[in-house]
């Protein structure tokens, strides 16, 4: 690697504005939301930082950054907003990170798809589809993330209750611009998307999506409760509020021991099992006589309140808890084991709380969520990992920044597409099981 020669050649070509080396700028980028494991905090806080952050302007830009890396032998990593939480955006080897933020173009709606540069947001996306009355199938509960940070390093969020996640026919195709020597873009498309999605960036820079929309709803926020010991039914109402003709876009519920866990809010009563579902105005007081059948309670409707929902949902959950009790680790669950052995699952981790979400799995509507708990040792969680298997339940390890551990894509999948994407093997390097980089949990 010739870092010092990568540099002066990017400047040299890009410009000197498009090169960041200030210690600053450095250091942010090459940190992510990796602390929300103290087990990742531990491992990744001493990592080395970038020596340069490149934000190219455009895909000619992009491609000409490629080549300068590829002939320096510099290591790259793609960076969307570096909220992902697995620290799977932190440049374990050093060198360059490529900030795609600027290259954020709508290139078009069409009434079931928009096609994007990937730095775009999901604020941006879901403007460019209102005047066609649609919206995206799915987005993330971080709404400033990007659209190729989403599909290159997450999984789902609000729409997830319908639509599954992103490897579930959300993409129709990428364009891919490859790490060699003069590198052009390419589209893929069907099967050949899944190479890419959820590789954190180590298969191909994705520069542009295809990804589908879906009508736009008149959503609102509903506030149910149901006592502490009516888990069955609050589950019950869940599942109840996927036959409706229109599906919840999130359809969140949190047991009373995570209700203490958020902020405080009148229609999230302490001691009872918050259910917070998004739904389309014209089923509210459906979900209402539901919820009342099965003995729960309806605490509010908030039409201003869309946002909220957002936040107090997916991992925007562990990221209340950890403000609220730095100490806390979590664990990333799924399964209706989830709602079945609650006090099995409960009882296996010091001050533990469950955050809920039902979301569509293999074509079925199952609930996946977090578990939280005091962080007592690496152990201790590992073998968590292993009861909570045992208990029938699929847990992804969010405690590592590899891919595999129960992540898509498949590795030999990863490592046939990169051998001819990243023959240097200089995308995000260090996050195939195989190397060493740095000390993956839970061997340790
Ligand atoms: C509070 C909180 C809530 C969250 N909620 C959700 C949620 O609801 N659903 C969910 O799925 N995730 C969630 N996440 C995880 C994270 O927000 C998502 O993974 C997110 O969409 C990442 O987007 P980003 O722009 O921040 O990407 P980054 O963090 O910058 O990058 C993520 C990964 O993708 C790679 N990458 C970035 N851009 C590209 C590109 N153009 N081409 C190839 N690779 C690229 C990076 O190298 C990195 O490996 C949450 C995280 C936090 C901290």
């Amino acid at each position: 690697m010739d870092l010092p020669s990568a540099i002066n050649a990017l400047k040299a070509s890009l410009g000197d504005e498009a090169v960041d080396c200030d210690a600053r700028s450095c250091q942010i980028a090459s940190r992510d939301y990796f602390w929300l494991s103290p087990i990742l905090s531990q491992q990744l806080r001493d990592c080395p930082l970038a020596s340069a952050v490149v934000k190219p302007q455009n895909l000619l830009d992009l491609a000409k950054a490629l080549s300068i890396a590829y002939q320096y032998e510099v290591p790259i990593t793609p960076r969307g907003k570096g909220t992902g939480n697995y620290g799977q955006a932190v440049p374990v080897d050093g060198g360059i990170v490529f900030d795609l933020t600027a290259m954020n173009q709508v290139i078009e709606v069409e009434s079931d798809w928009i096609t994007a540069e990937t730095g775009c947001n999901f604020l941006q996306l879901e403007a460019a589809t209102e005047s066609l009355d649609r919206e995206l199938q799915i987005i993330p509960s971080t709404t400033k993330s990007t659209l190729g940070g989403f599909i290159g390093g997450g999984a789902g969020g609000a729409g997830s209750v319908q639509y599954g996640f992103i490897w579930n026919d959300f993409v129709d195709s990428l364009e891919i611009l490859p790490c060699v020597e003069n590198p052009e873009p390419f589209w893929v498309s069907g099967e050949e998307c899944l190479n890419y999605l959820h590789a954190f960036g180590t298969t191909g820079i994705i520069t542009k999506a295809k990804v589908r929309l879906r009508p736009r709803r008149n959503w609102t926020a509903l506030y149910f409760s149901f006592g502490a010991d009516q888990i069955s039914k609050a589950a019950a109402a869940a599942k109840a509020f996927t036959k409706l003709p229109i599906v919840p876009r999130l359809n969140t519920f949190d047991l009373p021991e995570a209700v203490a866990l958020l902020p405080k809010n009148a229609a999230m009563p302490a001691g009872r099992i918050s259910l917070r579902p998004m739904v389309d105005k014209s089923t509210v007081d459906n979900c209402i006589q539901i919820v009342e059948q099965l003995g729960g309670r309806f605490e509010a409707e908030k039409p201003e309140d869309l946002e909220n929902l957002h936040l107090l949902s997916y991992n925007h959950f562990t990221l209340r808890a950890k403000q609220k009790r730095p100490e806390i680790c979590h664990l990333q669950l799924a399964g209706d084991a989830m709602v079945e052995k609650t006090e099995a699952i409960l009882s296996l981790l010091p001050d533990s709380a469950l955050h809920l979400e039902c979301r569509l799995v293999d074509d079925k509507q199952s609930f996946g969520g977090l578990l939280v708990s005091r962080f007592v040792d690496r152990a201790t969680i590992a073998n968590a990992i292993e009861s909570l298997r045992s208990l029938g339940l699929q847990v992804v390890n969010v405690h590592s920044d590899k891919l595999g551990e129960g992540h898509l894509p498949k590795i030999e999948n990863v490592i046939r597409t990169k051998a001819v994407n990243d023959p240097k093997n200089l995308l995000n390097r260090g996050r195939l099981p195989s190397e060493t980089v740095v000390a993956t949990f839970p061997e340790e």
